[in-house]
């Protein structure tokens, strides 16, 4: 076929997906992107158009949407609505987290299922993609609500999940309090202490050193690989860390380990200033021990640090220069605006701790400016290859070291950007990170549904 065939068949493809799934704004967001990588994949490889390839990848292998009831603390009935988007299991068991978050909708759950698909083909690890979740707030609940609230998710959800079949684990709202009780829930319904059904767990009962970490880590590292191909490090950088939960916080340790200073991280309510350089120590304490808000780390910290209520984090970017950006909140929370202040700030690598967290206007402004640009599917993708080292370690009933765990992630990441790289020069477009991303993951997945036919 000629490559206006396959743009134009490219476009009657996306035109089916929007007219399949009415109302999905970020699932149809992020398939455009995936879109706009594989032209060139098409005319190289007419095999997959051949074989529907792509129309297939965008049609989840199933989809379960289910009713969650509980009981609140003031003894009322509560109902909310649990899904689980198993999306793609061509190279292994459906993987993804679970999101607890009020703005949840199917729209949400497929585009970081379709995401996920692609992001676990580019580890290399024999992981499918899937990811699920709830409406559920789990803000200001008390923890015999959170637990009443997921004995109820799994009271559905375990029926659907299985070592060898899908593992959940954590997202937004969902950390090592939520899979303990999920995993509780799934033990007692079951009588199996079946470890690798989730990933995320705690280190005393089957979780892996390094995987609280592993996420905002990864990121750091990814950034670190993007920005030695211009000579550069983490080193006296002055850097923005968007959102202040788990991938977030574990980002600023990290950079701060290579020398850089996190001048700002932030939440729904506002950004914490502190041109010191935030207090990690003090930051994990406010949030993880205590849970508390971001108000009440400044509240602590007293001296430099500053709270702005209603403040976007990006906007510091006026306030003087940035180094590296790492979005790690939330989607579309980077737009063309802040992409061009910070490109104004001299910004010289963003790297997406989050999932899709940059507007696509923002990724245009900040690729065009030259910004050294790393997408959420390969650099946050050491979350999820972490929890493939989780399961294995389940699997051979062995525990890793912390050392030896972050070694693996670092070669996991390094592996990761070099396949990226390679890629993009491999299509005409060196230092495309997107691209490189996109159409490494795509081609590993299609090969292996070629592969096993038409299921
Ligand atoms: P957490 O729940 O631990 O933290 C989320 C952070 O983002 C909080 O600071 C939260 O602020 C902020 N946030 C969430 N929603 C919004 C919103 N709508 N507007 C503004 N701020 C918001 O989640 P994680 O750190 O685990 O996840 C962060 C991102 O990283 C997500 O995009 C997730 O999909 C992605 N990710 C996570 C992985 C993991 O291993 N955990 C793996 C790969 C990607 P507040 O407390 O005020 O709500």
């Amino acid at each position: 076929m000629t490559p206006s065939t396959q743009s134009s068949r490219l476009a009657d493809i996306f035109a089916e997906v929007l007219r399949r799934n009415p109302g999905e704004a970020e699932f149809h967001q992020a398939a455009r992107e995936v879109f706009d990588s594989l032209e060139r994949v098409l005319e190289r490889h007419p095999q997959y158009a051949d074989a529907s390839v792509l129309e297939r990848i965008c049609e989840p292998e199933r989809q379960i949407i289910f009713r969650v009831p509980w009981v609140d603390d003031a003894g009322r009935v509560q109902i909310n609505r649990g899904f689980r988007v198993e999306f793609n299991s061509a190279l292994g068991p459906y993987k993804g987290g679970l999101r607890f978050h009020p703005s949840v909708y199917l729209g949400t759950i497929k585009f970081l299922g379709f995401e996920q698909v692609f992001k676990n083909a580019l580890t290399g690890m024999p992981i499918g993609g899937g990811k699920g979740g709830s409406d559920f707030d789990p803000k200001g609940r008390s923890d015999g609500e959170v637990m009443r609230f997921c004995q109820s998710f799994m009271t559905e959800l375990y029926r659907h999940i299985g070592e060898y079949t899908d593992v959940p684990a954590g997202d937004i709202g969902v950390g090592g309090r939520e899979i303990g009780y999920l995993f509780g829930q799934y033990k007692r319904i079951t009588n199996r202490y079946e470890s690798g059904v989730l990933t995320g767990k705690g280190v005393g009962w089957g979780g892996a050193l390094v995987r609280t970490e592993a996420t905002g880590y990864g990121a750091v590292f990814f950034a670190e690989e993007m920005l030695k191909t211009r000579g550069e490090s983490f080193e006296g950088k002055r850097v923005l860390v968007s959102g202040s939960g788990n991938v977030a916080l574990y980002a600023i340790q990290k950079v701060q380990q290579l020398g850089g200073t996190v001048v700002a991280c932030s939440d729904s309510n506002g950004v914490a200033y502190d041109e010191a350089g935030l207090d990690f120590e003090l930051l994990r304490r406010v949030k993880e021990d205590d849970r508390g808000r971001l108000a009440d780390y400044v509240e602590q910290r007293g001296g430099s640090a500053e709270y702005r209520a209603g403040a976007k984090i990006w906007s510091a970017a006026e306030a003087g220069r940035v180094d590296v950006a790492l979005p790690c909140a939330t989607q579309n929370e980077l737009d063309g605006d802040d992409a061009r202040a910070l490109v104004a700030a001299g910004v010289l690598a963003v790297a997406e701790g989050a999932n899709m967290p940059s507007t696509p206007d923002a990724v245009r402004v900040l690729t065009e400016a030259g910004v050294l640009f790393g997408p959420g599917k390969a650099a946050n993708a050491g979350g999820v290859a972490t929890s493939a080292l989780e399961m294995q370690q389940n699997a051979s009933r062995d525990s890793w070291s912390f050392p030896h765990t972050e070694e693996r992630l670092r070669e996991i990441m390094q592996g990761i950007h070099e396949n990226c790289a390679r890629t993009a020069e491999e299509y005409g477009e060196p230092g495309d990170y997107v691209l490189g991303a996109n159409i490494s993951g795509f081609t590993r997945v299609a090969d292996a549904m070629l592969a096993l036919g038409v299921i």
